[in-house]
């Protein structure tokens, strides 16, 4: 067994578990029962997902990079294009209404 990701939080550990587990890499979190006493630790202490079976681990840093790359995306602010003033969702480059690129 060999550790994939440390997490910033339990619910970041339990959105990657979730998605890991679906698409069929058996994993498991470890450390997250630490942290009802998160006040009391050090601040290194963090939920870990751990990947069960070695031969997975391949597959599953691709999920992993997939993974944070979406939820990257997800939390990227809007932006208000230069060229038109119209407000872009921070998920695109360019302007999709007259193709300025994001300042
Ligand atoms: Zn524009």
């Amino acid at each position: 067994m060999q550790r994939l990701y440390e997490a910033r939080d339990r619910i970041e550990a339990q959105l990657l578990s979730d998605f890991l587990h679906r698409h069929l890499v058996d994993n498991a979190i470890f450390g997250d029962y630490l942290s009802g006493a998160i006040g009391e630790l050090p601040a290194d202490v963090y939920p870990s997902i751990w990947i069960v079976h070695d031969r997975d681990q391949p597959r599953a840093r691709d999920l992993l990079a997939c993974f944070l790359a979406g939820s990257s995306r997800q939390t990227a602010p809007s932006w208000a294009c230069p060229g038109c003033g119209e407000l872009v969702d921070g998920s695109f480059e360019i302007c999709w209404h007259c193709g300025s690129e994001r300042p």
